[in-house]
């Protein structure tokens, strides 16, 4: 189906490897990366944990893994992480973390995706013999289902020391964190500077097809890279695919920059279309959650008539994600299709 689309706005996961892409994956020097003999998969770990500041990383299928790998490698069964209400974890990863790991999931609120020391020092339960143990948060950056929102750093060391001073270890779902870099000017190594875990997605903006990275300290990565065994995913000649990642990572950072003006060019585009509602000051990355008047299935299926695809998020709300295969012009047709399919939807036709 998304072939015949002009616009694909469902996810930045809907990207195709480029020429440039596909040929330096195709020269990709490769070995078996189960016995750490890969060197294009050594280089872009090198590459990742250079990023995150961390002393090693491992290269893994998805992201989903890497949370769940993390998870694995810092709790016990029966233990306690915290998390946001609405994180990945939470919601879109099967259950992993209790079927996987054992663990219970803790929830708290916020606005966007985020929410402050206090709400974690409330969440930390008191050691005694009846409490399952609190023993990890983890924390999403950009927010998903948050609207793509970037944490602030003082905010993400408040939350990180609550944590630590409980005995808590630190993990960052950082399936998005490039674009948080890029939107902020900050580092990526200051963004994960208070986190035991951290990892980036390759098959998000940055354009890859295929792989995540985890990175930490060599201690934690080499019990990950037991896990990472143990849940089916070492593999053979990967650095195939972990080329699209060295790719991504020399040539698709920066222009990051231009998916964050496009979801800011359709945000304020869509907020002028009678029976739209967009918080334009919510809008800081690649992602523009808006209400509608209308049903969003309804309207979805409208834009695919277009050739636009947008997906639902909810009775009255979608949401569009910018990326690397969206141009201006992709955008002036999405807000054009927005305009006239809520018209048509509206007057009932
Ligand atoms: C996409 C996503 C994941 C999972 O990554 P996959 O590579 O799709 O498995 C985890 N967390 C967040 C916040 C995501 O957006």
């Amino acid at each position: 189906m998304a072939r015949n689309l002009a616009v694909d706005l469902y996810s930045d996961t809907q990207t195709r490897p480029s020429p440039a892409m596909r040929a330096a994956m195709a020269g990709a020097e490769v070995g078996d990366e189960q016995r750490d003999e890969d060197p294009t998969v050594l280089e872009l770990c090198h590459m990742v944990a250079d990023l995150l500041g961390k002393e090693a990383a491992l290269f893994l299928p998805s992201g989903t893994m890497c949370n769940e790998i993390a998870y694995r490698t810092h709790t016990s069964p029966g233990d306690e992480i915290i998390l946001h209400a609405w994180s990945h974890a939470m919601h879109f990863e099967t259950g992993a973390p209790a079927a996987l790991s054992g663990v219970m999931l803790r929830t708290v609120d916020g606005a966007r995706g985020m929410f402050g020391a206090e709400q974690i020092r409330g969440a930390i339960r008191r050691v005694g013999n009846h409490q399952q143990r609190s023993r990890l948060l983890s924390v999403e950056n950009t927010t998903n289902l948050g609207g793509g929102a970037v944490w602030d750093l003082d905010d993400l060391a408040a939350v990180t020391a609550a944590a630590r001073a409980a005995g808590l270890a630190t993990h960052m779902d950082g399936a998005r964190l490039m674009n948080a870099v890029v939107a902020s000017g900050q580092s990526a190594s200051a963004f994960a500077r208070d986190f035991d875990s951290v990892w980036i997605d390759m098959s998000k903006g940055l354009g890859a097809p295929v792989g995540a990275v985890l990175a930490g300290s060599t201690e934690f990565i080499a019990e990950a890279r037991r896990h990472k065994h143990q849940f089916g995913g070492a593999m053979r000649q990967a650095g195939i695919i972990a080329a699209g990642g060295v790719y991504a990572l020399r040539h698709n950072v920066e222009r990051l920059a231009e998916d964050h003006d496009n979801a800011r060019r359709l945000a304020e585009g869509i907020s002028k279309v009678p029976g739209v509602h967009v918080d334009l000051s919510a809008v800081e990355t690649n992602m523009v959650y808006f209400d509608v008047d209308v049903e969003a299935e309804r309207l979805s299926g409208a834009l695919l008539g277009h050739g636009v695809r947008i997906g639902p998020m909810g009775p009255n709300r979608l949401r569009a994600v910018t990326h690397l295969d969206v141009d201006a012009n992709g955008i002036a047709t999405a807000v054009n299709a927005v305009g006239e399919a809520m018209r048509s939807l509206r007057s009932g036709d």
